[in-house]
């Protein structure tokens, strides 16, 4: 899906390297970076300060083609902050458990 622009998210930065996306491309290579939505969106979005809202970003990451491939990612690695395949740090931690979880059963 490589050139794929979302119209809904493109009026604010159309085909702007984030630097969530400058990330991607060093640690996870191009095709992330060409199908994940968030890079036309607004990043700040993605990493909110705390109390902030995730909604927005979660809203995003529901609409993403690669949600699967970045919430493993981050899960694997430990991905601190953020919000990555439409979940928050806690949740992906909730997420981990419960795989462990289903793996032992
Ligand atoms: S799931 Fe969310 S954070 Fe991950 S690439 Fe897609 S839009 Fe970006």
């Amino acid at each position: 899906m490589s050139g794929f622009v979302d119209t809904r998210y493109s009026n604010t930065t159309k085909n702007r390297l984030t630097p969530l996306m400058q990330w991607f491309e060093v640690n996870i290579g191009p095709s992330w970076r060409s199908e994940a939505l968030c890079a036309q969106t607004d990043p700040e979005a993605f990493f909110p300060g705390k109390g902030g809202s995730t909604q927005e970003a979660k809203r995003v990451c529901a609409d993403c083609t690669v949600r699967k491939q970045c919430l493993d990612w981050a899960v694997e690695h430990d991905e601190r902050f953020g919000i990555w395949g439409g979940m928050s740090e806690r949740e992906r931690r909730r997420y981990k458990k419960r795989m462990r979880a289903q793996r032992q059963v």
